[in-house]
């Protein structure tokens, strides 16, 4: 576990970058949070490092989005889910194809989804700060993301 906080949104655009920059094709990457923590900020973040340049916003009213980087990057969010269903993974499971993958929201995908490598909470410390907390089995993944941002504070 990596706790960080961030005192703007270009901080957490950046944490999101350090991240970014270690993920391969078919990681996924689960981002849960409530409204206005930072979610879509995290994911645009991870997708400019990536080479995303046209707009990332909150995929609230669609099933997803697919954007073209250096990779893919597909971006989900699950607010309107209970559960995936089959025919619903039959709808999402193309964005898991030869991407890697950010899935706000993700409760109702649990267990049903491909297992993340990594999830991110973020939760309101103020309204201009965030703490981001980061679970994956992959220690040195943490470090790394912990050691782009040796100003930011973290804990165990
Ligand atoms: P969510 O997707 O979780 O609903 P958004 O990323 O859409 O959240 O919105 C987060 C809002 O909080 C944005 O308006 C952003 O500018 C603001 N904000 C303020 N401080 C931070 C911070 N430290 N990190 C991320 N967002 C922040
Ligand atoms: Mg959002």
């Amino acid at each position: 576990m990596l706790e960080l906080e961030t005192t703007s949104p270009e901080q957490t655009e950046s944490v999101a970058a350090a991240l970014a920059t270690r993920l391969a094709l078919g990681d996924v990457v689960t981002v849960a949070g409530e409204l206005g923590a930072g979610k879509t900020t995290f994911v645009r973040g991870a997708c400019r490092a990536l080479g995303v340049t046209e707009p990332v916003t909150s995929p609230t009213f669609t099933i997803g989005h697919r954007y073209a980087g250096t990779v893919d990057i597909s971006h989900l969010d699950l607010y309107r889910f209970e559960g995936v269903s089959l025919a619903e993974w039959g709808d999402l499971e193309p964005y898991f194809d030869d991407a890697i993958v950010f899935v706000e929201w993700p409760d109702a995908g649990r267990g049903t989804l491909p297992a993340p490598r990594v999830s991110v909470e973020l939760g309101h410390v103020d309204p201009t700060t965030r703490r981001l907390r980061f679970d994956a089995a992959d220690g040195a993944l943490l470090e790394g993301i912990a050691g782009a941002h040796p100003r930011v504070r973290h804990g165990n």
